[in-house]
């Protein structure tokens, strides 16, 4: 049976060399998984991602906490069992992890002292960290306990790890109950939140940084809050500036104005759409009586059957819908793009199914459409335009009844 592994980031957080003797070497869904007697090394647990770094050469690609109490290092080239290795952390990642999760602890008891939420949920993601919390806060509150968190920070209180005896921790007082037995890893930010975790974290407050929310949103009867913390608050500042520089390049506004002269484009677009629709509209009904005066007599309709260049779904259901505004007309319109369009419209007084019309058409060149006996619109014919038109013709007049 393998005994478990010595965590030396337990006691020692900052160490990132170390040497160590392989006692287990195995292979696991292809992986070359390697235990060791002692590592730096740590595994993804307590919402905390695993590090990564090399062992003997080789890289670490993941880091296990296994049930029975060792540390696998999953490694990209296999290691003899016996041998005798050195590690290295890749610090970098390390000291990023440390930021966000001392950040976490430090914003958790912030929210707690505060205004009483409680952290039921924690996740260190690899661009942002979420934290749920029990109570639902605005942001004036939000933004309290986030300047308290700060306030922390910037005294640069030290951060302590100890370990307790259950004797010892019954006498302490954790924000949040420990739920494990036995003897407890306790992380203390020196009079502000104490805490039982085995995850890693800075050594005095002050090497946060900085700790700022980035967004919040209503989840499980709660909230869940981004965060982020050290290097991660600076990056996600750039990418805010440039964004935001950016935009204010197009609008010629203060930041703080970017909202509303947002807002204002977007009113000004919509009202500039309607007036676009509505002149549509207008020059719609000024082709259509163009469009009348061309129309040939079928039975005692007039008919407009035509291919149109430059329209759209939209307009040439306007420039038919004008058409068969004036009595006794059919108004049969094509697009000249490929595939074509159609809109089929006839007036009141006209006796013609315009989607039994549209059917016998899309039946012959493809395509699909629907609508009702009045107005029938469609798409995706291929074929010859002349071919169409010529269909348009034969078929309206073989289906238009006389008026009795
Ligand atoms: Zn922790």
């Amino acid at each position: 049976m393998t005994s478990v592994t010595e965590r030396i980031y337990y006691t020692d957080p900052t160490c990132l060399e170390f040497d160590a003797t392989v006692v287990s070497s195995a292979t696991a869904d292809g992986r070359s998984v390697v235990v060791l007697d002692r590592t730096a090394f740590y595994p993804t647990s307590g919402g905390q991602p695993y590090d990564t770094g090399t062992l003997g050469g080789t890289a670490v690609t993941d880091v296990i906490d296994r049930e029975d109490g060792t540390v696998g290092h999953v490694v990209e080239a296999p290691i003899e069992a016996g041998a005798r290795v050195r590690g290295r952390i890749d610090w970098a990642r390390r000291f990023d992890h440390m930021q966000q999760h001392t950040g976490q602890h430090i914003l958790s008891a912030a929210f707690d002292r505060l205004h009483h939420a409680r952290t039921v949920g924690f996740h260190l993601g690899a661009a942002l960290s979420t934290l749920d919390l029990d109570k639902v806060l605005g942001a004036d509150a939000l933004s309290a306990a986030e300047s308290e968190a700060n306030r922390i920070v910037w005294e640069d209180r030290p951060v302590s790890i100890r370990f307790a005896t259950p004797d010892e921790a019954a006498a302490m007082t954790f924000r949040k109950e420990p739920t494990r037995s036995g003897p407890l890893r306790v992380i203390e930010v020196e009079g502000f939140d104490m805490s039982a975790c085995g995850g890693t974290h800075v050594e005095r407050a002050g090497q946060v940084g900085a700790i700022a929310l980035r967004s919040w949103e209503k989840f499980r009867g709660g909230m869940r809050l981004e965060f982020v913390c050290g290097t991660r608050a600076l990056r996600e500042f750039r990418v805010l500036r440039d964004a935001v520089a950016g935009s204010l390049r197009y609008l010629s506004v203060a930041p703080q104005e970017l909202p509303s002269a947002i807002e204002g484009a977007q009113t000004e677009n919509k009202d500039l759409r309607r007036t676009i629709r509505d002149l549509g509209e207008r020059l719609a009904i000024h082709e259509a009586a163009a469009h009348v005066q061309r129309a040939r007599p079928i039975g005692s309709a007039r008919v407009v059957v035509d291919a149109l260049e430059g329209w759209d779904q939209q307009g040439l259901k306007a420039l038919a819908s004008a058409a068969a505004s004036q009595p006794g007309v059919v108004a049969a319109l094509l697009s000249a793009g490929d595939p074509a369009l159609v809109v089929i419209a006839r007036a009141s007084d006209v006796h013609l199914d315009a989607a039994a019309v549209l059917k016998a058409l899309v039946q012959r060149f493809g395509g699909k459409g629907g609508g009702k006996p009045e107005l029938a619109q469609g798409g995706g014919l291929t074929g010859a335009r002349g071919d169409m038109t010529a269909a348009l013709a034969q078929i309206i007049e073989s289906l238009i009844q006389p008026v009795l």
